[in-house]
């Protein structure tokens, strides 16, 4: 059980019964108090000597973002966006033309269209298996010779699947190939231990489960791969570095980057464990209890299942049912098939509705979502 309540809830009082947290998790009070008063300390000293005046609760957050995910305090780096994180990986590859790249049916869609962008380079799919799962035994006997990279969605944006990771690192190493992972969705949900998952980067959004602010997000690079793969056009302050925070550019949202690190330390202090506990009883509750209406279709399946619960109603189009839940006060999310393209073809999907627990969701709102649909369902 998580005991402490200033972590859990959400500094302000939401506005809606609010279940759209695969897209934006609610800042803790630390999180938010944190933002303001940085930007309080600007506006009183400046950018610049604010940072100094800040350098230990910096400091902090970068060891805790190394301790979150089991690495070393020089590997972790605070970037703009879970897309800007993959990104930098991507391009510090320096792929050339005929090199392929493994990814699994989940990757994002803007990650296909920067690897799309790569002149030449040529991007393989992995097998899946009966829940869409990336099936590592299948794939291995299909793998292309110029496979230079791996890159897993550990956790879709589409369903609840959790793709076999540590398996996937076994198989890059089989095959001599960097190992990137994108944790946009995982990150915050889940212990993370990169060194068993034995991958070279990792990507996550700052405010997705981390209920980090926005414009942040955490990129990890494995010492291995900072000395024989360096940022790729980093800047003139990165260029002074050789740790992942090469990476980082010298201008960004200093409040941003030391808010981070608050809501990484408030993970912490929680727990991964319990976080994972209380996740998967709430996202439990809501999918049985979607499964347990007539007119709902859980359009996921699998044992192992994250907290984002992806549905559609029979008859409703989602678009409707997204706008007619917000009027009742509940905030779901949608998800079109830009986001996931081939996984969304692979099912069949333009569309899916998608509702995501945390931790400070009660059975009430839970209740209330179920309620909702029930009747919409019963009107369609
Ligand atoms: C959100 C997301 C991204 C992109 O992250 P941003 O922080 O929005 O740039 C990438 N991959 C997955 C699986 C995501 O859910």
């Amino acid at each position: 059980m998580l005991t402490s309540d200033s972590l859990v809830a959400p500094a302000r009082l939401p506005r809606e019964i609010y279940l759209a947290n695969a897209s934006h998790g609610l800042p803790s009070a630390p999180v938010f108090k944190a933002l303001q008063d940085y930007l309080v300390e600007e506006a009183e000293w400046g950018g610049a000597h604010a940072v100094e005046r800040h350098e230990e609760q910096f400091a902090a957050g970068y060891a805790a973002a190394a301790r979150l995910i089991g690495a070393d305090t020089d590997e972790v780096a605070f970037l703009e966006s879970g897309n800007r994180a993959l990104q930098a990986l991507i391009l510090s590859l320096r792929l050339r033309p005929g090199d392929h790249v493994l990814v699994d049916r989940t990757c994002w869609g803007g990650t296909l269209d920067m690897l799309a962008d790569l002149p030449g380079v040529v991007v393989d799919v992995m097998s899946t298996d009966a829940h869409g799962r990336a099936d590592v035994a299948a794939t291995r006997a299909t793998v292309h010779p110029a496979t230079r990279c791996i890159l897993l969605t550990w956790c879709p944006a589409t369903s609840g699947i959790v793709n076999p990771a540590e398996e996937v690192g076994v198989l890059a190493r089989e095959i001599g190939a960097f190992y990137l992972i994108d944790a946009c969705q995982l990150l915050g949900q889940r212990p993370v231990d990169v060194k068993r998952l034995g991958c070279h980067g990792l990507a996550a959004s700052g405010r997705k489960w981390l209920r980090g602010p926005r414009g942040t997000s955490l990129l990890y690079a494995s010492r291995e791969f900072l000395s024989a793969r360096p940022a790729f056009m980093a800047d003139q302050l990165g260029r002074l570095r050789k740790d992942a925070r090469s990476h980082e550019q010298g201008e960004a949202s200093y409040a941003g980057r030391l808010a981070l690190g608050v809501a990484i330390q408030g993970a912490l202090t929680l727990g991964l464990d319990a976080i994972a506990a209380q996740l998967s009883e709430v996202s439990g509750q809501l999918r049985e209890g979607l499964r347990a209406l007539s007119c709902v279709n859980v359009v996921e399946s699998g044992e192992d299942l994250s907290a984002i619960v992806a549905f559609s109603i029979e008859g409703l189009s989602p678009e409707y049912v997204l706008a007619e839940l917000a009027r009742q006060g509940i905030r779901i999310g949608t998800l079109s098939a830009t986001y996931a393209p081939l996984d969304m073809a692979a099912r069949g999907l333009d569309v899916v509705l998608r509702a995501a627990p945390q931790v400070y969701t009660s059975e009430r709102d839970i209740a209330a979502l179920l309620q909702a649909i029930a009747r919409l369902a019963a009107m369609a």
